[in-house]
């Protein structure tokens, strides 16, 4: 073999060869060092091995004896049973397989060997069904790979054997763990109490003790979190480089008078939002601020005022929805609060006629549109501004990283960034997720608000439920019912928005009743939310496009067919429709489902209405990596840490980064040479494109 190092391709290694190589790479193993960071999936403790006249049915024990018979059975259908004995001169026991007669060419008389599996009686004796086995060479159990102690379980693809994998992983970590080099000094590891890293590799996939193992993934958990909040701060400080022309210095007096018009005063946690915000745009750092606040919670005007005080310094200001319906109701919204100052405001979506492409692409381009609100095409068009100085992304955890970043450099010079979002999340993943930016946090709601009373019903319940719709309606009210489907499709069994609209049509024949879904063009759009805010539409049938920040106060009644096909920060969001006014509010849930899954998820739903709540359950539920769709963020995937289990050391590996890059901030000194190195090897894997899914 050629001259090992840490990339070198597996193919080289003994017993792999090309066809090998091929499976393992479906496993993402293409080098010695992937073989290192393929940490097992859990251990079986294959210890002690026991003499066979202390072995317990029931249990799964791990035991060996020499062959002392054999035999094959065929049954009348043609299957084999091969059955041998293996005995210890104190006790005896079968080992039992179906339909594997080339077993017979293994087990020859007395081979001494070692088996493992779940123990049972048959008949007068001990047997284990197929067991898993190993072969003892010369040096008996000792030499024995898989038997005898703690043993690692991978992830498997078709045509690879645990053993094989077991065997190659074994083989790289017994001969090559030297490579890995430890970026941490011996004096900080003793000082922190953090095991070395050739131990921990070796421990994490063949562990002496339980006790050498916690200290091994305790290492390694150490490091990966360590590197992930050295890549954030990192970035953080890239972020951070101060730009004079930035400074917003007048027009604050203007945002006063701005609040003052709105007819409501601001909660306490808008106002504090407001002021970070503002704080951060009269410092010549470009703002880099999360506002995480629940749905209904007021963070629009909050981005209202933002944008004013960019246009009264002779700046542009961009705001970003993921959906169409939303990005018309904010460009609505502007419109009414800024234009009273003078400022003028533009909108930017797919489908817009060339004409008003064009008047609204050279309105930017020249400064005379100071505002611009749009969906993601304002990424995609040829967009140019004269002066950028603000953008906001609303419900930003509906776009990709790549996306929300495309925007801001729209800009020659950086502008300040303002996200915001109503899917709140726990605070583990947020020092990771949005480490390198600041979070404002609205818990409460405005003021006169009421809880939501939200119900999950059956099918049996439906004329009930009609009836308490048309109650509301007749009170002045109107309603949402939001279907998965927008028609039928095959034997996908779940209410579409067409026939639901056809029912409800014939029942609700005196009311006025319309639809809205994705595949309507932007005018038909336009109109029926025109028609909805203005209450001439009662009943509105729609598919979840009006998930996120639709606001018609005056909706007081959410309806969810097949509730079940629904995630739980979707219902959240989808239930943030209503209970926007001063009147009571009223969720219901139509779903018949079984699945208990669905049926827990239903009922945490009912009892909650908190998103800071809701969103602990759906980390709980789903974890970590479901939850904020890993491509999005941008970071690398974790490979052996925690989010919800782990806070402890990230915590940790969050102060010792600081302290890492206080001392060294572009990481040039030799000690953090491998640091670097590991840095650069991570974000070049996570560079790949995240989807579309606004
Ligand atoms: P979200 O945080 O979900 O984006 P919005 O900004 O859409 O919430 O606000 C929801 C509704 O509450 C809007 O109709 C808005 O005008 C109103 N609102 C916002 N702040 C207040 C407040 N402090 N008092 C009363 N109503 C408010
Ligand atoms: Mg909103």
């Amino acid at each position: 073999m050629p001259q090992v190092n840490l990339q070198t391709p597996v193919r080289f290694l003994k017993g792999v060869g090309p066809e090998k190589s091929k499976i393992l790479a479906r496993l993402g193993l293409e080098t010695v060092e992937d073989l290192f960071y393929f940490f097992p999936r859990r251990y079986e403790d294959r210890f002690p091995v026991k003499p066979l006249s202390e072995i317990t049915r029931q249990d799964k024990e791990c035991v060996t004896g020499s062959v002392t018979s054999r035999g094959m059975i065929r049954t009348s259908r043609g299957q084999s049973i091969f059955k041998v004995v293996i005995s210890d001169g104190e006790g005896a026991l079968f080992g039992v397989w179906f339909n594997q007669p080339y077993l017979a060419k293994v087990f020859l008389p007395k081979t001494q060997v070692v088996f493992y599996g779940r123990v049972e009686t048959s008949g007068k004796h001990l047997q284990i069904v197929h067991p898993e086995y190993e072969i003892l060479k010369n040096g008996g159990l000792k030499d024995s790979v898989h038997m005898g102690r703690i043993t690692p379980v991978y992830a498997l693809t078709e045509e690879l054997s645990q053993k094989s994998l077991r065997l190659l992983v074994f083989q790289a970590v017994e001969r090559m763990a030297w490579l890995l080099k430890d970026p941490l000094s011996f004096s900080f590891r003793k000082k922190v109490g953090l095991a070395d890293r050739v131990f921990a590799f070796k421990q994490i996939h063949f562990p002496s003790t339980h006790e050498d193992q916690r200290a091994a993934y305790r290492r390694l958990v150490f490091d990966e979190f360590l590197i992930l909040q050295l890549i954030i701060q990192l970035k953080r400080i890239k972020l951070q480089a101060e730009n004079r022309s930035l400074l917003h210095s007048r027009g604050e007096k203007d945002v006063a008078y701005f609040l003052e018009t709105l007819g409501f005063e601001l909660t306490t946690a808008q106002k504090t939002a407001l002021q970070d915000v503002l704080n951060d745009m009269k410092t010549p750092k470009p703002m880099n601020r999360l506002i995480q606040g629940d749905v209904g919670s007021g963070k629009t005007v909050v981005a209202a005022a933002a944008l004013l005080f960019t246009a009264q310094n002779g700046f542009q200001g961009v705001l970003m929805a993921p959906t169409e319906v939303l990005a018309q109701q904010h460009y609505f919204t502007l419109t009414q609060l800024l234009e009273p100052f003078g400022i003028r405001c533009g909108y930017l979506a797919q489908g817009l006629s060339e004409g008003s492409r064009k008047e609204l692409l050279s309105g930017l381009s020249e400064g005379r549109i100071s505002v611009v609100v749009g969906t993601h095409a304002l990424i995609q068009e040829n967009v140019k501004f004269s002066r950028l100085g603000l953008v906001v992304v609303d419900e930003q955890h509906k776009f990709g990283v790549l996306q929300r970043s495309a925007l801001k450099e729209k800009s020659a010079e950086p502008a300040h960034f303002l996200l915001m979002t109503a899917t709140p999340i726990p605070r583990t993943l947020a020092m990771t997720l949005y480490g390198e930016l600041d979070i404002s946090t609205i818990r409460e709601r405005p003021q006169g608000r009421k809880p939501i009373k939200t119900f999950w019903v059956g099918e049996g319940k439906r004329e009930e439920i009609y009836g308490l719709l048309d109650l509301e309606i007749a009170k002045g009210r109107q309603a949402y019912v939001i279907c998965p489907l927008i028609e039928e499709c095959g034997d996908f069994s779940a209410k579409s928005v067409l026939s639901v609209h056809r029912s409800l049509s014939r029942l609700f024949s005196h009311r006025k009743i319309d639809i809205l879904h994705g595949r309507m063009n932007a005018g038909e759009k336009h109109r029926v939310m025109k028609e909805f805010r203005e209450g001439s539409i009662e009943v509105l049938i729609s598919t979840v496009v009006i998930e996120v920040g639709i606001d018609v106060p005056n909706a007081t009644v959410l309806v969810i067919e097949n509730a079940e096909k629904f995630g739980l920060a979707q219902l959240h969001q989808l239930r943030g429709r209503v209970g926007r006014g001063q009147e009571d509010s009223l969720c219901i849930l139509f779903s018949d489902t079984s699945n208990p899954e669905s049926a827990e998820r239903l009922r945490a739903f009912e009892e909650s209405d908190s998103g800071f709540d809701i969103a602990e359950k759906d980390l709980n539920l789903r974890g970590a990596g479901d939850l904020i769709g890993e491509r999005q963020h941008g970071l690398p995937l974790l490979r052996i840490g925690d989010f919800a289990k782990d806070a402890e050391i990230l915590e940790w590996a969050q102060r010792e980064a600081r302290e890492i890059i206080r001392e060294d901030p572009a990481l040039r000194k030799s000690r953090n040479q491998s640091l670097r190195r590991e840095i650069q090897k991570r974000t070049a894997l996570s560079e790949e494109q995240p989807t579309v899914t606004a």
